[in-house]
């Protein structure tokens, strides 16, 4: 195979990801392109008989560092696997390599007026490999679920070198533990998802986009009730908080963004917010970022509010934004260097979300920097988590660094 690179600038590249989380380029003997999973499965091989452990690369926009390596080893891209292998129309099935985009899945369904809704705000340029091992599910989960209700199949390299095709060829399955889903959110560490197999969906006729903004949460909460009283059930409902908004717009209001495919009121609103680019635009704003996207009930919203807020000092801020009717919350810590009680104010968010039962990712994954909560998050289910891992990576070389 002649895909690879041992070139100085490709292993500074490849050392990184969106999250900023770089480690030492020097880590990095080699970075790998497969076209295959063969391919794949020779590589794996060959590295597991040596000990060299494998990062494997998406399209490198993980916010928290999962896919960076850790230590010594070689990176593996999947970005040169990116068509679509084979589509059924009849039966709304479409099979693809793990490189493409969901955004280029989609282009390719909406000639046929159908389409798959995974849409991180990433989607453009994101890898579906990526998206299923971060359990990624975005903007209109809420409406038509996440990525788990339209994976069918998979076919998967482990960490054996084993080739897998998991799950089946149409929409159903009941055939005992599909093992398919536990590489859902796997951050890759039981082994490289090379295809991908979805069910699709009718595209909603029309959408309607609306941007409002409010003092208070509580007319949210009431608009939402409202619609859903009236059985309007809007494909997005992004929420952006008022400390976001004061940052960027100097405006001190909540903004929300719905998409609907029925009209809510008359004409187009005429405010402007882009929703898509509050997480890149919030890296400039200070210093030092912490981020976390938290689940949780919707209700507890008021009280996780009020407590960010009671964080907020000249120089720490906590803020949050995201997809209101599931419940996903990223929230970001901002500051400077005469910023107190960082940690404290970590520990605080995570008795909240212990708190509500809520989790501490719900669909960006974990990375090396949040491992310890992560371990504290899981703490009775590790030695189960441990032995997926071991049936499908006995020797740690996937993703080394990550495993809990
Ligand atoms: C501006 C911006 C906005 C974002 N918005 C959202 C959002 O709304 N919702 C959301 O969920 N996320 C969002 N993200 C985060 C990120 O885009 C997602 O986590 C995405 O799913 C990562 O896909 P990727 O292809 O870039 O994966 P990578 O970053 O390359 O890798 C992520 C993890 O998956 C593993 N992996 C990648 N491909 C494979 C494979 N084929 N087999 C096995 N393991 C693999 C990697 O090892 C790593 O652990 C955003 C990121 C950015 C930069």
């Amino acid at each position: 195979m002649n895909n690879m690179s041992l070139d100085l600038l490709y292993r500074i590249v490849y050392s990184s990801d969106a999250s900023r989380n770089a480690s030492k380029r020097q880590n990095l003997t080699n970075i790998v392109f497969p076209r295959t999973p063969e391919e794949i499965a020779g590589i794996v091989r060959y590295c597991r008989k040596r000990g060299t452990p494998i990062y494997i690369k998406g399209a490198g926009t993980s916010l928290t560092g999962a896919g960076s390596p850790t230590g010594k080893g070689i990176m593996l891209s999947t970005e040169k696997m990116d068509r679509i292998l084979n589509f059924s129309y009849v039966a709304g099935l479409i099979r693809t390599e793990a490189g493409i985009s969901a955004a280029r899945i989609n282009d390719y369904l909406n000639e046929h007026s159908l389409f798959l809704p995974v849409f991180p705000a990433s989607y453009k340029f994101s890898s579906i490999g990526g998206n299923i091992s971060t359990n990624a599910s975005g903007f209109e989960a809420g409406r038509f679920g996440g990525i788990s209700n339209y994976l069918k199949s998979l076919r998967v390299i482990t960490g054996k070198g084993e080739d897998l095709n998991i799950g089946a060829h149409c929409h159903r399955y009941s055939q005992g533990i599909d093992i398919k889903n536990l590489f859902i959110g796997s951050l890759g560490l039981l082994g490289i998802i090379c295809e991908t197999e979805f069910g699709v969906i009718p595209k909603p006729a029309r959408i309607y986009e609306y941007i409002f903004r409010f003092r208070q949460l509580g007319p949210i909460f009431d608009l939402f009730f409202k619609m859903r009283r009236k059985g309007i059930h809007p494909v997005r409902f992004e929420i952006v908080n008022d400390t976001i908004s004061t940052l960027l717009l100097n405006s001190n209001y909540y903004y929300i963004e719905i998409h609907a495919d029925s009209s809510l009121f008359p004409g187009r609103s005429h405010l402007k917010f882009d929703r898509s680019s509050v997480s890149p635009m919030l890296s400039s704003v200070m210093p030092y970022k912490k981020s976390f996207d938290l689940s949780f009930d919707i209700e507890a919203l008021p009280e996780f509010d009020a407590l960010l807020k009671g964080m907020c000092t000249k120089h720490f801020l906590a803020l949050y934004y995201g997809h209101f009717t599931d419940g996903i919350f990223h929230t970001s810590f901002l500051y400077d260097e005469k910023a107190v009680n960082i940690e404290k104010n970590v520990e605080t968010v995570y008795n909240f979300i212990a708190k509500k039962r809520g989790a501490f990712s719900g669909e960006h994954g974990y990375g090396p920097g949040s491992k310890a909560i992560m371990r504290k998050a899981l703490a009775g289910k590790l030695p189960y988590i441990r032995k997926i891992k071991s049936l499908f990576d006995p020797d740690n070389i996937m993703n080394r660094g990550l495993a809990l």
